[in-house]
């Protein structure tokens, strides 16, 4: 370790800040003086953020271990596979993900643009603030992410190429737990359950071998389907908003895999924040009106993504078979399908799972998030096992009514 030359790996305080930036040359001048303040709030990664006289710029590392529990090692390879999505994404689609200007291999540090002016999307709608582009911004994004890397407009030897350079193990290892399989089998005894809801998840989730029989299916999807890259971690607090745009970020998790995992995994966040609202003991007529704003966003958002889709495909489609009539169709209704299934693993996973949002375990009064969790939990059941008839956003909604009837009908009344 050497705090002096940054020579080899060390996790930085807010002390090495300022000597480390100076370090790298062009960002700020060897007398500017500097402030650094540590930002982040994750598990794994330590986030400063740096000021000088004219500019601001954020440093994200990459820790060898979690903070949660230190003998648990996660690579630090990570911050490359980061920062190198961030880079290929902003070719594809300019102005949608933040602008890295430096990855530092020795300290797995990322130096990038700070996006101060924008806010992450969860805290957004936790604030019950309306983000009207936003279906329309982030369909392009996605569109773009995932067509363009995979074989569908890709060479078909360069993306064998980018299969190599975004493989992940370990990564992709901690999904492949976390998100396809505790919520199923608690393998390691580190589900977190609202007491209240134990029995309904022992009993509904647990003990189901017809729920088990399709989760296997989606699991063994996400392992063995290298068919664009994708984020793998997107959700609310994965994106930042503005009025007029969006950026994506924290992409430690990409690799090749599914389509459908991204679209899938945002929307379980967008009925996240639908039940927060919902446990609102006040249903006023703005909680009411956010909580349709967002079911709309929903159907809107996989109209806007099919129609993208479509056109994106059938004006870029460069492998010799893929503009064949019905292909493209095919194609799509296998991605929704695949969404809707991991829809509902994620669903299950922040609620049965070891890690959850804010959005349900921020709800005070416990009789209410256990409530709304079960409608969560109905509604992940309903479209895991339903997920060949879920292919627009009314699939969705549609179950969401249902799931909001089961819990009615199960004497579980609203307190
Ligand atoms: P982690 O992977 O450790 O969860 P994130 O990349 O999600 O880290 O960042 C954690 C938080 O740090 C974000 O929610 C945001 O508040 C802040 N942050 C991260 N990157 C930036 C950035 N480029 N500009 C401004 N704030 C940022
Ligand atoms: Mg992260």
């Amino acid at each position: 370790m050497d705090r002096n030359n940054y020579g080899s790996y060390f996790l930085m305080d807010t002390k090495d800040i300022p000597g480390y930036i100076k370090s790298k040359a062009g960002f700020f001048g060897n007398d500017e003086a500097l402030t650094v303040e540590e930002i982040g709030d994750g598990d794994v990664n330590y986030i400063f953020r740096v000021r000088g006289a004219g500019k601001s710029l954020i440093i994200k590392q990459a820790g060898r271990v979690t903070r949660l529990d230190p003998t648990w090692k996660l690579s630090t390879d990570r911050g490359r596979i980061e920062a190198e999505y961030l880079a290929v994404q902003r070719k594809l689609t300019p102005g949608s993900v933040p602008e890295i200007y430096l990855y530092d291999p020795v300290m797995c540090a990322i130096i990038m643009e700070d996006l101060s002016d924008y806010t992450p999307l969860r805290k957004a709608l936790l604030e019950r603030r309306r983000v009207p582009a936003f279906a329309d911004l982030f369909s392009t994004y996605l569109v773009n992410a995932l067509i363009f890397t995979s074989d569908v407009a890709a060479d078909h030897l360069q993306k064998k190429e980018m299969v190599k350079q975004f493989t992940s193990p370990q990564m992709c290892d901690i999904f492949e737990k976390l998100r396809n399989t505790e919520p199923f089998i608690d393998m390691y005894n580190r589900n977190r359950i609202l007491p209240e809801n134990l029995d309904f998840v022992r009993r509904e989730f647990y003990e189901d071998k017809g729920l088990h029989l399709e989760a296997a299916k989606l699991k063994f999807e996400f392992m063995n389907k290298p068919q664009a890259l994708i984020h793998s971690d997107l959700h609310t607090g994965s994106v930042f908003v503005r009025e007029d745009s969006i950026k994506v970020f924290d992409s430690e998790f990409a690799f090749f895999g599914p389509m459908g995992v991204d679209p899938g995994n945002f929307t379980a966040h967008l009925f996240f924040a639908w039940a927060n609202a919902d446990a609102e003991p006040e249903q006023t007529a703005d909680i009411l009106d956010f909580k349709q704003w967002l079911l709309d966003m929903v159907e809107e958002f996989f109209a806007l993504f099919t129609a993208k889709f479509k056109a994106v495909f059938n004006a870029n489609a460069a492998d010799a078979l893929a503009k064949t009539p019905g292909f493209c169709e095919w194609y799509l209704n296998n991605l929704l399908v695949e969404a809707a299934g991991v829809c509902g693993l994620e669903m299950a996973r922040r609620t049965i799972g070891l890690s959850h949002i804010e959005d349900l375990a921020g709800i005070a009064d416990e009789k209410r998030r256990a409530r709304v969790e079960r409608i969560v939990l109905r509604l992940a059941k309903l479209l895991i096992l339903n997920r060949y008839r879920v292919v627009n956003g009314a699939g969705y909604t549609l179950l969401l009514r249902q799931a909001v009837d089961d819990e009615k009908k199960n004497n579980q009344v609203r307190p």
